[in-house]
């Protein structure tokens, strides 16, 4: 297997978001609405009951038209459609197995008029505890992980938070879980959010951070933060702050067990090496056996997947709340890798479970498994049940 040996840790982000001249009200903070609305005169003294109305209206009953607030003055309503949507990522395609597993394409506006839009896909997993929506941050990534297909991408635009709390909007709509008369709590479908699709969220840290906050709110959408998980490559000057000013529940992609390797597989190991990554880990506020970090291994054959580095694994967690999430290698045209032998999987998982750890992969046996949600194609055929089983692997961060 060749390994290329000098991967560029990051190329820029080649894009920026161009608001539409209608812009949307999804992702305002209740301040930023507030000087929406005072801009289209609404007077202050009913600014704070207008901010609550359209709250409601938008994170709990998930309106999908100002028509639909019918609290709220005909005269206003109108106003309010004369100069803002409520619009979400558009959805163009939904892929739903027979399990309840389902993939919704979104296209996303370019920064230029003249390219095309831009696609990101967000997951729902449906399990009988819970159920699990994969989120992205970020159109392509800037960062080139060596056995990451979104690395591999071009282009690269972050995400507004409006369009990453669009992402669960969208899923709440097709799934049909919002607030109304015959489900007045919900239908309660999606209960846990992952940020692991498309990017990394913490090179796009406001807007993840407004998302989040949004997601979690209890007057809006409600689902805690300790129901959303970030996942992380290592950026580690943005885990501290993710704990203080996010404060979700961590998951980093480890993937080595020394630098030698893990400058290769994850670039950015050049710039914050595995002690200062371990070290932000270790001093991640809140953290605690209740509030583990998971930390996720990517099984790739031959190169991480040995005994000693399960032993060099459990050794270098030490002292540190953790879970051990083994994701099976997805490999994808013109990948260097292969994924691990099943066997060699278990033995693995066996000894990380024997040194404590709740049990790291759960799906069933094949070698083939499919893993990350970014890595999901963009194709319109339906989810295999390779795909949906390894979407399991992934969404298993409790
Ligand atoms: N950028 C963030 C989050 C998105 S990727 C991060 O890197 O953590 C979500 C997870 O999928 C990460 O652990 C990532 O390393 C893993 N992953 C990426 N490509 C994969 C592949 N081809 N097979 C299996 N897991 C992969
Ligand atoms: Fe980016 Fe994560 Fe893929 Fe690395 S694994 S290239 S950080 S999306």
């Amino acid at each position: 297997m060749t390994i290329a040996s000098a991967i560029s840790i990051e190329k820029t982000a080649l894009e920026t978001y161009v608001p539409p001249a209608k812009p949307s009200l999804i992702g305002f903070s209740r301040a930023e609405l507030g000087d929406k609305l005072a801009a289209i005169g609404v007077p202050p003294a009913q600014r704070k009951m207008r901010i609550q109305q359209l709250w409601h209206w938008l994170y709990v009953r998930g309106a999908q038209s100002f028509e639909q607030m019918t609290d709220i003055s005909r005269a206003l309503r109108s106003e309010l459609e004369n100069h803002f949507t409520v619009a979400r990522p558009e959805v163009v395609a939904e892929q739903i197995s027979e399990d309840g597993t389902r993939k919704w394409l979104l296209r996303l506006p370019s920064g230029h008029a003249a390219e095309r839009p831009h696609e990101v896909e967000c997951v729902y997993i449906p399990e009988t505890d819970r159920g699990t929506l994969c989120v992205s941050s970020q159109v392509g990534c800037t960062l080139n992980c060596s056995f990451c297909h979104t690395g591999t991408q071009r282009l690269v635009r972050n995400l507004t938070a409006g369009e990453i709390v669009g992402q669960v909007m969208v899923a709440r709509d097709r799934l049909g879980d919002w607030v109304d008369r015959e489900t007045p709590n919900g239908n309660r479908l999606i209960t846990n959010v992952v940020m692991m699709g498309m990017g990394e969220p913490l090179y796009n840290f406001e807007a993840v951070r407004d998302a989040l906050a949004l997601v979690s709110d209890n007057e809006g959408i409600g689902i805690s933060r300790r129901r959303i998980t970030l996942s992380t490559s290592g950026v580690v000057p943005n885990i501290v702050r993710a704990g203080n000013e996010v404060g979700v529940m961590l998951a980093v992609s480890l993937h080595a067990v020394n630098d030698e390797l893990r400058n290769k597989l994850v670039p950015l190991n050049r710039k914050y090496p595995l002690e200062q990554l371990l070290q932000a880990c270790r001093d991640y506020p809140g953290l605690s056996n209740s509030r583990r970090i998971t930390f996720e291994y990517v099984m790739l054959k031959g190169v991480n997947d040995s005994l000693d580095d399960a032993r060099q694994l459990v050794r270098l967690l030490k002292g540190i709340p953790a879970k051990i999430n083994l994701i099976p290698f997805n490999p994808w045209p013109g990948s260097a890798y292969e994924c691990s032998d099943w066997d060699q999987i278990e033995k693995f998982s066996e000894y990380v479970f024997k040194s404590g750890y709740s049990s790291p992969v759960r799906t069933p046996r094949g070698r083939d498994i499919l893993a990350a949600c970014g890595q999901l194609k963009s194709e319109t055929e339906k989810l295999s049940a390779r795909e949906r089983q390894a979407l399991r692997a992934m969404a298993m961060t409790d």
